[in-house]
């Protein structure tokens, strides 16, 4: 990224940056207030002398870790992160805050006690987001290097001291176990409501006889569309198609049987749509109620949607639907239009409308086309 994109992105950080990337940022703000608030209490403990740190050394310290968050909400600003395997970087975040922290607790052992918050604070950010294994990582790095500390000073300390710094290790230890394990039943629970509430969104966009989009669907797709052929001045267009007869299908073989060939067109005609070429083109393919479809094709003109019709009707008469061991031969009727600048989609919808109504007047198993206004 150039400088000059930088700087753009952090001008106008707020507004370009989709949404994940606004929270990881705000998430990033949070964990250097949370610095910002054990900063203060590092000074205070150095203004007191409680630190084995020169004001040089502390300073050291500010910078360092001022930087460190520098590079983290740089890497989010420039989107870097998104490169990476997690872009959430939760784990790099948290490795590094812990390394601080340990350089703070290998400088002060008078503080050490209040200083071992400071640890559960930084793990707390990682606490309902991360897997078990992953928190047992970061687990494992705060108490090793706690223990490798405990280990070096060891020489220097009277017994009773050495019994006490190893109690709060092992209370350390013992919390961060217990919290892992806790962390990684909330991160599997927040992953069971996300996939439910998918799946609960996709139910509310399908039809839930035939499995193409429903009406709600429809308008969505119709809305892309028409954003998509505002913005390039090319146009979308959009079939509507509509079984011929239909009631005399339900009222020869029964409203099940009816059911069975809504099914199966719907299905024959979503794997005519995917097999068509040109796939860029995310066509879509919704009941717009009854025995009526539309299908929407983004970036499509007038003679590209009669072509993707023609391939429809082919598909739907090339062979008849086996229900229940008969055959039965199904014809549909299809009405095309193309948007026209400054329209609308319902415009673009009422003109395929009347084209369906000539195709069904002229006798119906026919494609027709109502031209531009
Ligand atoms: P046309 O060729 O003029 O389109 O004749 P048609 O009989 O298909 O037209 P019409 O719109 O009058 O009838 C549509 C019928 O579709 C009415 C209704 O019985 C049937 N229908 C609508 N929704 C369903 C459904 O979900 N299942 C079944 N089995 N039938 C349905
Ligand atoms: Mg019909
Ligand atoms: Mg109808």
């Amino acid at each position: 990224m150039s400088k000059q994109s930088l700087l753009d992105s952090m001008a106008n950080g707020k507004s370009r940056l989709p949404p994940e990337q606004r929270l990881r940022l705000v998430r990033t703000g949070m964990s250097a207030l949370a610095y910002v608030m054990w900063g203060v209490i590092l000074l205070l403990a150095h203004l007191r002398g409680w630190l084995e740190l020169s004001g040089f050394q502390v300073a050291l310290f500010f910078v360092g870790i001022f930087l460190t968050n520098l590079v983290f909400a740089l890497l989010i600003l420039t989107q870097r992160n998104l490169r990476f395997r997690e872009p959430s970087m939760t784990m790099p975040q948290i490795a590094v805050a812990i390394i601080w922290a340990l350089l703070v607790l290998a400088a002060s052992p008078e503080i050490r006690g209040i200083l071992l918050l400071l640890l559960f604070t930084i793990f707390f950010f990682g606490v309902f987001r991360l897997r078990t294994g992953q928190f047992l990582v970061l687990a494992m790095l705060a108490i090793l290097g706690y223990g490798a500390i405990l280990l070096y000073e060891a020489a220097d300390m009277s017994r009773r001291e050495l019994e006490l710094q190893l109690l709060h290790w092992a209370v350390m230890a013992t919390v961060l176990l217990w919290l892992s394990f806790m962390g990684g039943h909330v991160a599997s629970l927040r992953e069971r409501l996300r996939r439910a509430l998918a799946e609960r969104d996709l139910a509310a966009r399908r039809d839930d006889l035939t499995g193409t989009g429903n009406r709600r669907e429809m308008q969505a797709s119709l809305d892309a569309a028409l954003a998509q052929s505002r913005e390039s001045g090319r146009p979308f267009s959009l079939c509507l198609l509509d079984l011929d007869y239909f009631k005399q299908l339900n009222d020869r073989f029964g409203h099940i049987a009816g059911d069975e060939i809504l099914r199966r067109f719907a299905e024959r005609m979503a794997g005519t749509l995917r097999g068509l070429s040109g796939d860029d083109v995310a066509r879509s393919l919704a009941r717009f109620g009854g025995e009526e479809f539309v299908v929407v094709l983004p970036d499509t003109d007038l003679a590209g949607a009669f072509r993707c019709a023609q391939r429809l009707r082919e598909a739907l008469t090339r062979e008849p639907f086996e229900i229940a061991g008969q055959s039965l031969p199904v014809t549909m009727s299809v009405g095309v239009s193309e948007w026209q600048p400054d329209e609308h989609w319902e415009g673009t919808l009422s003109r395929a409308d009347k084209a369906l109504y000539l195709a069904k007047e002229r006798g119906r198993n026919r494609i027709e086309v109502v031209e531009n206004r």
